[in-house]
C-alpha cells in the first residue's frame, strides 16, 4: 500500500547539509498497522512528510495505493492536480492536532470538505458521522478550548477521514497525551483500521505504542532503517534490537566467566510448557533465572526469559539444541547483551 524506494532526503540550510533520509526502503502491506520507531533526530518526521508530499524528496520514490507520488508533479495549478488528488486519499493526524481554534469542532471536520466543494447539508452530513465514529457527537458544537486532549485528537482523526483516506499517517499523535487517553486513542486507530480496512504509518519514539498496536515495525537511526518486519517475525529473529526493545529484560547475567547466558522467546502455546523444569530434570543442571516476562504484541501472546547455565557455550550445545527442539526462539548472548 506505502512503498517507498530508496528515499533520500537532504535538506540545506545555510551551507550546511542534513541528511535526513538516507536511502530508505519501506513496505506497509494493505491494511496494516504500521510503526516508524527511532530515537529524535532519526528521520521519522521527515519520512512521513515525504510519504505525504509535505516534503519533496531528494530521490527516489514513493509510491501510495500504487500511485507514484514523486513522479506527479507539484504546485497549486492545474499541473499539480493529480498530485492534490491523490494527497486527498491519505489521511494525516499530528502530534498537536492541529485544529483551528476559531471553529467548532463540526466545523474542523468539515474543513477539508469545504475545500473540495462539498455543499453545505453533504458537509454537515459527513462531519456528523465521522464525529460519531470517532465517539465524540456530543461535542459537535464545542471549541478546541473547551475540549480535553483526547477529545481534540479524536477531531483530528475525524477530519483525517474526511477525505475516505485508504491510508492514515499519524506523526506521534499521543505524544502530548496521557497514558490513559493514548490508550484509548490507539485503540480508535486500531478499531477504524479493522472497521474501514485503514492501513495506518505511524511514527513515534514510544515502545509501547509499537507494543499496544503495530502488526509490523521499523526501526530508524541516522536516516535509514536499521530493522524492519511483522512484529512476530522479529521476535523471533535472533539478535533483533527491536526484539529487545520491545521486551526489555533487564540486567544481562552475572558476567561470570564459565557461564552461558541464553534469551529464550516463546509465543503462543510454548508458554503452557514447563521447560525450565523439563531442561533442568533432562540434564541435571540448575538453572538461574535472571529476568522474565509475557506480554501481548500485535495481539499474540508472547514471553522472554533470560536464564543463565553453568559450563561456557561448548558445554551446553546439547541443552541449547533440546530447548530449539521445543520450538522455542534460543539466543546465546555475551555480558554486553549482543547475541553471540
Ligand atoms: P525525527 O522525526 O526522527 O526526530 P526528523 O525527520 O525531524 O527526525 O529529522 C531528521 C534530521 O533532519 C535531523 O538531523 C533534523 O535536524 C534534520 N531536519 C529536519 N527537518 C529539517 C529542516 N526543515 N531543515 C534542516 N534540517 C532538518
Amino acid at each position: 500500500m506505502i512503498t517507498t524506494k530508496d528515499l533520500t532526503k537532504v535538506y540545506r540550510s545555510r551551507g550546511r547539509e542534513v541528511t535526513a533520509l538516507d536511502g530508505v526502503d519501506l513496505h506497509v502491506r494493505p491494511g496494516e498497522v504500521y510503526g516508524v520507531v527511532g530515537t529524535s533526530g532519526a528521520g521519522k518526521s521527515t519520512l512521513i512528510r515525504c510519504v505525504n508530499m509535505l516534503e519533496r524528496p531528494t530521490s527516489g520514490s514513493v509510491t501510495v495505493d500504487g500511485v507514484d507520488l514523486t513522479a506527479l508533479p507539484g504546485g497549486e495549478n492545474r499541473a499539480g492536480r493529480e498530485l492534490r488528488e491523490a494527497r486527498r486519499r491519505i489521511g494525516m493526524v499530528f502530534q498537536h492536532f492541529n485544529l483551528l481554534s476559531a471553529r467548532t469542532a463540526q466545523e474542523n471536520v468539515e474543513l477539508p470538505l469545504e475545500i473540495i466543494g462539498l455543499d453545505r447539508t453533504e458537509r454537515r452530513r459527513k462531519a456528523a458521522e465521522l464525529l460519531d465514529l470517532v465517539g465524540l457527537s456530543d461535542r459537535a458544537g464545542s471549541y478546541p478550548a473547551q475540549l480535553s486532549g483526547g477529545q481534540k485528537q479524536r477531531v483530528g482523526i475525524a477530519r483525517a477521514l474526511a477525505g475516505d483516506p485508504k491510508v492514515l499517517l499519524s506523526d506521534e499523535a499521543t505524544s502530548a497525551l496521557d497514558p490513559e487517553t493514548t490508550r484509548s486513542i490507539l485503540a480508535l486507530l486500531r478499531d477504524l483500521n479493522r472497521q474501514l480496512g485503514l492501513t495506518v504509518l505511524l511514527i513515534t519514539h514510544e515502545m509501547d505504542v509499537i507494543k499496544s498496536v503495530c502488526d509490523s515495525a521499523a526501526l530508524m537511526r541516522g536516516g535509514r532503517i536499521v530493522e524492519s518486519g511483522a512484529l512476530t517475525d522479529l521476535l523471533a529473529t535472533g539478535g533483533s534490537q527491536l526484539a529487545r526493545d520491545l521486551f526489555p529484560l533487564g540486567e544481562f547475567g552475572s558476567g561470570q566467566p564459565g557461564r552461558t547466558v541464553l534469551e529464550i522467546t516463546f509465543q503462543g502455546d510454548a508458554p503452557a510448557q514447563p521447560f525450565v523444569s523439563q531442561l533442568a530434570r533432562t540434564y541435571q543442571i540448575d538453572i538461574n533465572i535472571l529476568g522474565a516476562a509475557v506480554e501481548t504484541i500485535g495481539g499474540r501472546m508472547v514471553g522472554r526469559m533470560r536464564v543463565e547455565l553453568p559450563g561456557g557455550h561448548g558445554e551446553n550445545v546439547v541443552p541449547i539444541g533440546y530447548l530449539r527442539e521445543q520450538g522455542l526462539q534460543v539466543d546465546v548472548i555475551d555480558t554486553t547483551g549482543a547475541a553471540a
